[in-house]
């Protein structure tokens, strides 16, 4: 299991797609009460469900994890994730630090490497937020101030990558895997990521 976090719009989820098909992993499709955007196809981007059908979920106990992330519920059911590790197929997660939590305490029988993935600068993650779909600057600010929440989570993962390019990142993300996998030696500066992180949060 690979999970890949990061605060919005750091990039993370042309990540998720270039792991997917380079490196054979299977994207875990989450449920989630948002309004799809426009360039989203549901059912593979997303399971776009009402807030009923959610809580009956949750009631059910259906899910391997789910959190409350601006405003709206997200969550990964737990049967199609075990299926696949049953079958020996690596699974990557593109869900945030509360999902994470959830799944690393569940101290499931398969190994697990978490990503947390940072945006070059403050300035870059602005940029970035502002040109999506959702011209909404309000939208960009608000998601400015979960930035700096969210950054503190760091903490908590095997690994922090910045998405500055995104090939170097990827290939970043790639060789650390593989050093997991198979014992290798891993090529990571954790003080340099503590500077980058003060950069950021300062
Ligand atoms: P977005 O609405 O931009 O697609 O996603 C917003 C945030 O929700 C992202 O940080 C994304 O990683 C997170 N997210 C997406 N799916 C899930 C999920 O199933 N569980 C949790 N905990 N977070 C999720």
């Amino acid at each position: 299991m690979v999970i890949l976090s990061s605060p919005s719009g750091a990039g993370k989820t042309t990540l998720v797609k270039l792991l997917s098909k380079n490196k054979n992993f299977n994207i875990s499709v989450s449920h989630t009460t948002r309004e799809p955007r426009e360039n989203e196809v549901p059912n593979q981007d997303y399971y776009f469900i009402d807030d009923k059908k959610f809580q009956e979920l949750i009631k059910n106990e259906e899910f391997l994890e789910y959190a409350k992330v601006f405003n709206h519920l997200y969550g990964t059911t737990r049967t199609p994730v075990i299926e696949k590790l049953e079958k020996s197929q690596n699974v990557i997660f593109d869900i945030d630090w509360q999902g994470a939590d959830q799944i690393k305490n569940k101290k499931l029988n398969y190994k697990l490497i978490t990503f947390f993935v940072l945006p070059p600068s403050k300035k870059v993650l602005f940029d970035r937020l502002s040109n999506r779909d959702m011209k909404d600057k309000l939208i960009a600010e608000e998601r400015m101030k979960e930035f700096s929440r969210d950054v503190l989570h760091w903490i908590n993962y095997d690994y922090v990558v910045i998405n500055d390019n995104l090939e170097d990142c990827y290939l970043k993300i790639n060789n650390l895997i593989d050093a997991e996998i198979n014992n290798g030696s891993k090529d990571y500066d954790k003080e340099f990521i503590r500077k980058h992180i003060e950069i950021l949060t300062s």
